[in-house]
């Protein structure tokens, strides 16, 4: 990739304007030129955005959700950049005080030029929230790209409580295209799989005991396993980027869970797993998105998973109602919420990351009932599953070959949300300074 900007001048003088994409009305982005951010509290950073995400949920107040279109604002919550200055909390900006002991590690370590990606919305790592891993409803949450904040499809962002939301990705030797992609999509497709594979009604089929008393699941599940072979059936509705991490992410996690079924069996342990398949349904109404995906997952090619994991790609009216032990749901849309709880087999698990606006659930309240299906929804804490997409990355690499389209100046972006609008092309990403 070609390089993203000169990035050599940017630490010392800052320019008084820069160009941003703001949304004014519902389906109007417009660049405009607007005042480079400051500093407004000493935990601030503010970021040089050398590449900026185009997200499906950048959609939403697109679309007018949640958007009254009264004061433009700028889009955009994914980025990758350079820090060029930092607030008075860090260490680096404010020599020979020692402000930054006892808070979390950035505030001690991030110096201006490093490279940077950010949670898409504030996460400070010190409120109760964020202590136990809920980042994603910090208290001082607020996402990047909403009228309250000011977001990343801009030359320069500002980035509040800094020490917890920004990232440093200067010991990472991934490529910025790649990097950005756990600044939301990827750890947000991770995170509907693991709603769904740490949720007490799949623990039995994956040989853990949890929901069931031990002495039962010895004499069922344990007795059982020799003779049987179970195959456990998944579901991704919406195959849209973030559908493709949930996708992978759900590989990676069947491969492992594969693996270590494997090594327990060869060391001849006595509480082995059952014998698992898994079947996995991915599901988009459009046949581009289902023939793009399938891509992706051909591109995993470095196992020899084939075997024991199969994946078929269907339009939604091809799959098979109460068939799936978990559906992870990647849309966000009534329609894709109600195919969801049909696909569900009996004490099935909805894990659901797109952003609904419906204030109305679309689900008959019997059917929860009668089929027993439990629901996880909601915003995913990419601060503490950073560590583990950036596993799943490293091992996945692969996959994403291609993932990130071309390149679009800031210039395009009308043009270039009318096009994802449309489903038209994969995953864009912004260089606002080309
Ligand atoms: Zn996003
Ligand atoms: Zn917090």
């Amino acid at each position: 990739m070609a390089e993203l900007a000169d990035t050599s001048k940017t630490s010392n003088q800052l320019p008084k304007t820069q160009k941003a994409i703001r949304l004014h009305a519902p389906r109007h982005v417009k660049v405009d030129d607007i005042p480079v951010p400051e500093i407004e509290h000493p935990d601030d950073a503010i970021v040089k955005v050398l590449l900026a995400g185009l997200c499906g949920s950048d959609l939403h107040p697109y679309r007018g959700h949640k958007f009254d279109g009264a004061e433009p604002f700028v889009k955009g919550h994914e980025l990758y950049g350079e820090i060029v200055r930092l607030g008075s909390s860090f260490a680096s900006a404010s020599s020979g005080s020692n402000k930054a002991e006892g808070r979390p590690k950035g505030y001690a370590t991030y110096r201006v030029g490093m490279k940077v990606i950010a949670t898409f919305s504030v996460s400070c790592l010190e409120c109760e929230y964020c202590i136990h891993g809920f980042t994603s409803r910090c208290v001082h949450s607020q996402l990047l790209g909403s009228p309250a904040l000011p977001g990343a499809q801009a030359q320069f962002i500002r980035i509040p409580k800094a020490g917890g939301t920004l990232i440093e990705m200067d010991s990472s030797d991934l490529p910025p295209e790649t990097a950005i992609l756990l600044a939301d999509i990827l750890p947000t497709g991770y995170f509907a799989t693991l709603q769904a594979f740490q949720h007490p009604n799949l623990a039995s089929f994956l040989g853990r005991t949890n929901g069931l008393v031990d002495s039962y699941f010895n004499t069922n599940v344990v007795a059982s396993a020799p003779n049987k072979t179970s195959v456990m059936v998944f579901a991704v509705v919406g195959l849209g980027p973030v559908g493709v991490c949930a996708l992978v992410s759900l590989i990676d996690f069947m491969v492992l869970q594969i693996n270590g079924a494997r090594s327990e069996t060869n060391n001849g342990s006595q509480s082995r797993p059952p014998k698992l398949t898994f079947e996995i349904i991915a599901i988009d109404l459009q046949e581009a998105r289902r023939e793009q995906a399938r891509k992706f997952v051909e591109q995993i090619t470095e196992e020899s998973w084939a075997s024991e994991i199969s994946v078929k790609f269907l339009s939604p009216n091809d799959a098979v109602a109460d068939s799936c032990h978990a559906v992870l749901e990647a849309v966000g849309s009534s329609p894709t919420l109600a195919l969801s709880s049909q696909l569900a087999r009996p004490f099935g698990v909805i894990s659901s990351v797109g952003v609904h606006s419906n204030p109305v659930f679309p689900v008959p309240t019997p059917l929860l009932y009668d089929k027993n299906l439990s629901f996880a929804f909601g915003r995913c804490p990419v601060r503490t599953l950073l560590e583990r997409s950036r596993e799943v990355l490293a091992r996945r690499q692969n996959a994403f070959k291609g993932f990130v389209g071309t390149l679009v100046p800031l210039s395009e972006a009308p043009t270039a949300y009318e096009r994802f609008e449309k489903n038209e092309g994969g995953k864009v990403c912004f260089a606002p300074w080309a």
